[in-house]
């Protein structure tokens, strides 16, 4: 039974509903509704027109419908008189297939199919600047090597308590936040869920954190590279599969290599077959490829993948499998869409599944440094252009997907790299006016 949100929203003294659906850049759009009228909506959908919104469609198309899902609405913790919605997009009633809430949805429902329910946890890495984007807002905080920096961390205990106390009373068992390894870059764990929930609680957490973060006068970027020589901030996902009942996690086995089984394996086999073509997903932007195939960092490393390898407990390739029964993809960054790269890493791992891929042998050398010995690793794409070319010629990734997703969403990202080409860049001047 789903719940009637007119009926939760007065017995939580909610006034108002943030309707709100992620477009295509993964950005979320919304309409702020009463909750005297919430049920309207829930039985009618709000409307948005959808060119407006990025969607491919024309501005004569008819409204795009953001019809509200009510299991999850969630209170906002830091202004209680509103809650936030996910809404599932809707265009004279049918389901809007390239809204990417939707494509994950389907791609659950497959997994379904298969008897798995895949379980995520992500791990958001970000940066507090100053409010005009520029530079790191804390000036103090410049170590050469500023990983886990205590004194760092606690300049910003007011702001870092404050959502983790949130996440506390929503349930969500957050269990660690850190200064990574950049100067002014933190990262916030919570506890996995299935892969559905995991996205929105994702785009929760960020709304959530800019909120506080503007709050406190400070600018919080998810930009995969916004410093050239400073760490990138990723947003890696660890994956496991679970019975429909919840209670066995079938890439377990006590005996598999590194404690995954078979399934686990041909699931990994998935991600690393589709692995150059997904990351036009899980590496969606211009600025994702500086982050990726970089050159070390002034802390020493990157941390980002730049080839098709995996390993054991090691963190300099694509795929690292840290415990027994999961594994940790490294290649998302902090751009990504949070719906879609949950639905890419599900299509990926599903056709493994299906398909019986095998992932190859594993590598348990330190890639930086002896990467050069290992032939025929496969490089990941360059730039966003050569991922997209890559996903337009992986037929079984883009039908999963979905054929109409796929056609918006190179379409999308097709235009964004003919915008970002056709810019004249102080660096081509440079080193072409004297040719
Ligand atoms: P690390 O920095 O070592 O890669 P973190 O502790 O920052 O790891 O993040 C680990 C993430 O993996 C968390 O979201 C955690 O809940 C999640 N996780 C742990 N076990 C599983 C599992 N079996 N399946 C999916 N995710 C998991
Ligand atoms: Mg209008
Ligand atoms: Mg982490
Ligand atoms: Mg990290
Ligand atoms: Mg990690």
């Amino acid at each position: 039974m789903s719940r009637d949100l007119a009926k939760w929203a007065k017995e939580k003294g909610v006034k108002y509903f943030m309707v709100s659906f992620t477009d295509l850049a993964g950005a979320q759009r919304a309409k702020l509704v009463p909750a005297a009228v919430i049920n309207n909506v829930v039985e009618g959908g709000a409307g948005f027109a959808g060119f407006a919104a990025g969607f491919v469609v024309t501005p004569a198309h008819p409204d795009t419908l953001g019809m509200p899902d009510p299991e999850g609405a969630i209170q906002l913790p830091w202004k209680p008189e509103v809650a936030w919605v996910p809404a599932n997009c809707t265009m004279e009633g049918e389901e809007l297939a390239q809204a990417p809430r939707n494509v994950l949805r389907r791609l659950v429902a497959e997994a379904a199919k298969e008897g798995i329910r895949v379980k995520t946890g992500v791990e958001p890495e970000f940066f507090l600047l100053a409010p005009e984007g520029d530079k790191v807002a804390d000036p103090w905080d410049c170590a050469k090597k500023p990983c886990y920096d205590q004194q760092a961390i606690m300049r910003r205990y007011d702001m870092i308590a404050e959502v983790s106390n949130y996440m506390l009373d929503l349930g969500w068992e957050p269990y660690q936040s850190d200064h990574e390894d950049a100067n002014g870059q933190f990262e916030m764990n919570w506890k996995y869920d299935d892969a559905l929930q995991t996205a929105d609680k994702l785009q929760f957490f960020k709304f959530m954190l800019r909120s506080v973060a503007e709050k406190h006068g400070l600018r919080v970027t998810f930009m995969p590279k916004p410093f050239l020589q400073l760490t990138g901030s990723g947003m890696h996902a660890h994956i496991s599969a679970w019975s429909m009942d919840g209670k066995e996690n079938v890439f377990f086995d006590p005996n598999g290599e590194l404690g995954l089984s078979q399934k686990g394996k041909h699931f990994l086999g998935g991600i690393m077959k589709h692995a150059s073509a997904l990351a036009a997903i899980t590496n969606p932007t211009v600025n994702s490829y500086k982050r990726i195939n970089a050159p070390r960092t002034s802390s020493g490393s990157t941390w980002a993948p730049n080839t098709v390898t995996w390993s054991g407990d090691n963190r300099t390739h694509l795929v690292r499998v840290p415990g027994k029964g999961r594994i940790e993809l490294r290649l998302p960054d902090g751009s990504a869409n949070a719906y879609l790269m949950q639905a890419v890493i599900v299509a990926a791992g599903l056709d493994g599944i299906r398909s019986k891929a095998d992932p190859g042998k594993r590598l348990d050398i330190d890639m930086y440094q002896e990467g050069h010995k290992v032939k025929n690793a496969p490089k990941l794409p360059l730039n966003l252009l050569d991922a997209l070319r890559a996903y337009d010629k992986d037929s079984t990734l883009k039908s999963m997907m979905g054929e109409d997703f796929s056609r918006a969403y190179l379409e999308v990202k097709q235009r964004e790299w003919d915008a970002y080409s056709s810019h004249l860049s102080t660096w081509e001047v440079e080193n072409t006016l004297d040719c």
